[in-house]
């Protein structure tokens, strides 16, 4: 049984394309099966709920040797622990190649898309299978929710394409009215504790010197809401500075991403943050706030100037 599992901290991208990949790969007569590294974030919640679905069964561990296809991630560090005794036979994923390597021959697909879903939407074309409405909904929303409906600089007409492919035949008439539901769902924090905010959608990245990295924690909190977030301010940094301990980083950030507004301030919680975000951004804190403007992908605006940055320091 092939296990299919996207990143820990799943969004919604990582939820679906494990559960559509598994559902074309049975189509194709593979016995796969999807999985979840982690809870639902509320947008994710609320995906699953409009399509009629339950989430994947939580992955803990498997077996050494056990194959697996990893979808919308390839870092071991945003992966299954001891994904290094595992066997990768697949990957599709749209994010920048890490640590990955195989033991054998594998079926790799990586473009530089918005999206996961826009890929998996390539790959039933290319297998000549129909797509069901269900996983159209799901390809959507992932799409929808990756891209900030076309909001993200990592947004590509290919992206916009799948949307207009995917909404009719997911029986979707107002994707308008659909992404901003989803929006809303995501940004409806309530009293999640402040740590769960902060690992909602994080990952930690190696920086630097490859043979001893720099580990830092990068957060992002995509809201239509940042008023709210902001009013949790002293609570967050409290919960970054115990992150940073638990998980012995060099440095964390959390981004408030503004969907609507296009804007990124960043909570900073020390002075080493503070100089980074000086030197590789040219921006300054005030009161443990950066502004980083438009710069709302962590993917493709944040990742790559940290990695100059710190490959730059030699
Ligand atoms: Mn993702
Ligand atoms: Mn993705």
């Amino acid at each position: 049984m092939l296990a299919v599992f996207g990143h820990q901290n799943p969004d919604t991208d990582a939820m679906t394309a494990a559960l559509v990949y598994a559902r074309l790969l049975q189509r194709q007569g593979v016995d796969a099966q999807a999985y979840r590294l982690g809870e639902p974030n509320f947008e994710t919640a609320f995906v699953l709920r409009e399509a009629g679905l339950e989430a994947p069964p939580l992955l803990e561990a498997l077996p050494a040797g056990s194959p697996v296809a990893l979808v919308d991630h390839n870092e071991s560090a945003q992966s299954l622990a001891g994904l290094h005794e595992l066997t990768v036979t697949r990957v599709v994923d749209h994010h920048k190649l890490g640590d990955l390597t195989t033991t054998q021959p594998a079926y790799l697909r990586f473009e530089p898309v918005g999206c996961t879903g826009t890929l998996l939407l390539k790959l039933f074309r290319e297998a000549g299978l129909d797509v069901e409405p269900l996983d159209a909904r799901l390809m959507l929303s992932a799409i929808l929710s990756d891209t900030l409906h076309f909001r993200s600089p990592t947004t590509t007409p290919e992206d916009r394409d799948a949307v207009g492919f995917l909404a009719p035949v997911a029986g979707i008439e107002d994707v308008e009215a659909y992404a901003l539901a989803m929006f809303a769902a995501k940004s409806d924090l309530g009293d999640t504790p402040a740590e769960t905010l902060l690992r909602m959608d994080y990952k930690v990245f190696p920086f630097g010197d490859p043979a001893a990295p720099q580990q830092w924690g990068l957060g992002v909190i995509e809201t239509t809401n940042p008023g709210y977030v902001f009013g949790r301010q002293a609570e967050l940094l409290r919960a970054m500075d115990a992150v940073k301990a638990e998980d012995t980083l060099n440095g964390v950030l959390l981004s408030v991403v503004d969907i609507l507004n296009e804007t990124n301030r960043t909570l900073v919680l020390s002075a080493t943050e503070e100089k980074v975000l000086r030197e590789a951004f040219g921006v300054e804190a005030h009161d443990h706030v950066a502004d980083l403007g438009a710069r709302i992908s962590r993917k493709k605006q944040v990742v790559p100037a940290l990695e100059a940055y710190f490959s730059a320091q030699g």
